[in-house]
């Protein structure tokens, strides 16, 4: 109450997190950034015809795929001369960067790595034109588990070219297909600058090596979020979490503002993974997510607002059909009910703007079009929808209801609660909290 500190906080956060949530479960690799999977996909579906016979393609995906093999293996085994053997010795630029790769992915700890090739993609003009016609350019899936974070594996996808020596096979360029990527496709946090990775209980933690203490403080601010979650979640969750706060604008992510007009800056993004990925695509279930940190703010990182993020991650994987009210809302339910855990701050001044300002203009459930046109009506409404709720059920029904809306969607409103979508909001507007 007497902490004007914290107040602004608890406001700034909600303001700054406007709209992070709309695309925290919404969005995930590939959905977003130009160039990405839809133009991959019409892109990429073929070398120049008549170059090589099947059976010669074949012959070059095995010959690829082992070498891929190899280096994978090599990774696991921490043997840098093995990671590097596919590597064209003669491009300094090449092999620093692969270097660097092989530094930052030893700092995860994998419990499985594995590459394989996938789709080829369109020749590279200047690649082909330097290196020659045996010139190939295909997509690389890397399906990893990091150690006590990712339940199976996940994937992510590369844009690798190679050619033809007398000795066979060697990895010539890794950057100049990534037009024809996913959207985080090679902008992993570890395909920028050299990095730490900072465990804390379940929380891996992902800054600059630069900014190694960044990383502790974001660690123990995590550690505390994740305690936030569980208390007022009431499902089991393990807790592990990915957050991702480097200096780079473009890791995993490039649109740091979203909503119409002059838009909203995305404090922090949940980012959805899948159970597979097929051209670029997310394919099957989610099975988990990272956060990943707006780098503008990554210093200013707060509690609150990884509250509202790892509430996303949390529930990410029982299902995509929760309307936006619910998600949003729970995710701000979860955040303001634990800034009051503190009896020295209050969310009173949201409460008042919430009831004077946006519910007498309430008229239905937020939708998608709520949110982008009017994100604090819409953040606010699901919030005080989402308070309703747990009034009434209570924090455990609550659960029950958002797993059951994540798995079959709004329709199971009455079922669960006994209201229409329409006695709801009424409800809503009429409650006091
Ligand atoms: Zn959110």
């Amino acid at each position: 109450m007497n902490h004007p500190k914290r107040l602004y906080a608890g406001v700034a956060a909600l303001a700054l997190v406007a709209s992070g949530a709309v695309l925290a479960v919404r969005v995930w690799p590939g959905g977003e950034a130009p160039g990405s999977s839809a133009v991959a996909a019409e892109a990429t579906p073929t070398t120049t015809p008549g170059q090589l016979s099947t059976s010669q393609e074949a012959a070059r995906k095995k010959a690829i795929d082992g070498l891929l093999a190899q280096r994978s293996a090599a990774l696991l085994k921490g043997d840098l001369k093995g990671f590097m053997a596919a590597v064209d010795p003669k491009q300094a630029a090449l092999v620093a960067r692969q270097r660097l790769l092989f530094t930052n992915l030893r700092k995860f700890g994998f419990t499985s790595l594995k590459y394989a090739t996938a789709d080829a993609f369109r020749p590279v003009p200047s690649l082909a034109e330097k290196f020659g016609s045996s010139t190939f350019s295909t997509r690389v899936m890397m399906s990893y588990q990091i150690r006590g974070l990712d339940p199976r594996p996940v994937h992510t996808d590369l844009g690798y070219t190679f050619m033809h020596r007398p000795a066979g096979w060697v990895l010539i360029d890794d950057t100049a297909a990534d037009e024809y990527l996913s959207g985080d496709g090679h902008h992993q946090p570890w395909d920028f600058t050299e990095i730490s990775v900072v465990r804390r209980g379940a929380v891996v933690v992902v800054v600059d090596k630069k900014e190694a203490g960044l990383g502790t403080k974001v660690a123990q601010v995590a550690e505390k979020a994740v305690k936030s979650v569980r208390k007022h979640w009431a499902r089991p969750w393990n807790g592990a979490v990915l957050v991702v706060a480097m200096p780079q604008g473009d890791v995993m992510s490039t649109l740091w503002t979203t909503g119409t007009g002059d838009g909203w800056t995305i404090a922090a993004k949940a980012v959805t993974l899948f159970e597979g990925e097929q051209l670029g695509r997310p394919v099957g279930r989610p099975i988990g997510s990272r956060i990943v940190v707006n780098p503008a703010l990554r210093k200013r990182l707060d509690k609150d607002l990884l509250v509202h993020e790892m509430t996303h991650v949390a529930t990410a994987t029982l299902g995509l059909k929760a309307p936006i009210w619910a998600v949003e809302g729970l995710a701000e339910y979860v955040r303001c009910r634990s800034i009051e855990d503190d009896p020295h701050w209050t969310v009173d001044p949201y409460r008042k703007q919430v009831k004077t300002k946006y519910l007498p203009k309430l008229k239905a459930l937020p939708s998608s079009a709520t949110f982008d046109t009017n994100a604090d009506l819409a953040y606010g409404s699901s919030w005080w929808i989402m308070e309703y709720l747990a009034d009434k059920l209570g924090e455990k029904k609550l659960a029950t209801l958002y797993t059951d809306l994540s798995q079959n969607g709004e329709s199971i409103l009455k079922k669960d609660t006994g209201l229409t979508t329409a006695q709801l909001v009424a409800q809503a507007k009429k409650f006091k909290g």
